[in-house]
């Protein structure tokens, strides 16, 4: 189990990471915000031992920007103040439990090993392919950082093709995935759908991320760069 302590005091910082390694967790100590929001995206951590006063990027920061972006690793808070106000703050956000200063360390300890267990139920779930994302719950459809609108059955038909991408997905499967229907050979309903789709998700973009296959049906993936 890795752990990811975000913390720039020496002293605390120091005792969580010797606590933790004692206890068999592998830890990674960063002192600064932003050094903590780009190792919790790029590395794969199990638990965030996060702090809310930080250099760099405060905690409620960092946090935000984790699950904006997806991230939906359990974070345990540190809050140096015991108002309640930082506390709701703290979950709102979408921390998963807080401690106040000065804690014990067995106190800490007990904290982390039931957000570990309880793991990354919670996690958003958001589907990706390359520079486009697509989160579920939220109905949402981002392209380079651009909100794109999609009507009921283009979100269900883009759904469709990135949970299954890099797969040629044939026509009647499409049609019974998001239309409900079986395939009818007169109807254009999917061609019609995907160019509209294409239009919105692909015009102006690069790459082209719908392909077709011919005789086949459509696949969506990043092409093979040249
Ligand atoms: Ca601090």
């Amino acid at each position: 189990m890795k752990i990811l302590v975000v913390e720039d005091e020496p002293k605390t910082g120091n005792y969580l990471r010797q606590g933790l390694s004692e206890a068999a967790f592998v830890v990674d100590l960063v002192r600064d915000g932003n050094d903590g929001l780009h190792a919790a995206i790029t590395e794969g951590y199990d638990l965030i031992v996060l702090d809310v006063m930080l250099p760099g990027r405060d905690g409620w920061s960092v946090l935000r920007t984790l699950r904006e972006a997806g991230v939906g690793t359990p974070v345990l808070f540190l809050t140096a103040r015991d108002g309640v106000e930082d506390r709701v703050k703290g979950l709102e956000l979408g921390a998963d439990d807080y401690l106040v200063k000065p804690f014990a360390f067995s106190e800490l300890l007990a904290r982390v090993r039931t957000l570990l267990r309880r793991g990354k139920t919670k996690e958003p779930e958001v589907l990706r392919i390359a520079d486009m994302e697509l989160d579920p719950s939220r109905r949402r459809v981002m392209r380079s950082g651009k909100r794109i609108d999609l009507t009921a059955k283009e979100f269900a038909l883009l759904e469709l093709l990135l949970r299954r991408h890099d797969e040629v997905l044939p026509r009647s499967l499409i049609a019974s995935q998001v239309w409900d229907m079986n395939f009818d050979s007169d109807t254009n309903v999917i061609e019609v759908a995907v160019r509209r789709l294409r239009a919105k998700i692909d015009d102006g973009f690069e790459p082209k991320l719908i392909q077709t296959v011919r005789g086949m049906g459509y696949v969506l993936e990043t092409p093979a760069t040249a």
